[in-house]
């Protein structure tokens, strides 16, 4: 076992992560097991997409059909893992 950072521990940073509030060594591991971690990187995928969907919101911006459509998707490959 070499793994520095769990599924948890990696979830509960997501959002930082995403947010790029992490200090770099964070981030690092954060990204490290995301590579690793088929789970938690589609996961991240996901929070990620939602991320940019609830910016393109704030900014006012017309929800962008294709960014509508990776949701979906992603929604559905989850669903598959399960
Ligand atoms: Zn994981």
């Amino acid at each position: 076992m070499d793994e520095s950072m769990d599924c948890g521990e990696a979830e509960a940073r997501l959002q930082d992560y995403l947010k790029r509030e992490l200090t770099p060594e964070l981030a690092a591991e954060v990204r490290d097991h995301l590579v690793r971690c088929r789970g938690c990187f589609g996961h991240a995928q996901f929070e990620e997409t939602l991320l940019q969907l609830l910016e393109a919101r704030a900014r006012r911006e017309t929800c962008p059909g294709a960014l509508r459509e990776r949701i979906c998707a992603l929604l559905r490959a989850e669903a598959d893992q399960n």
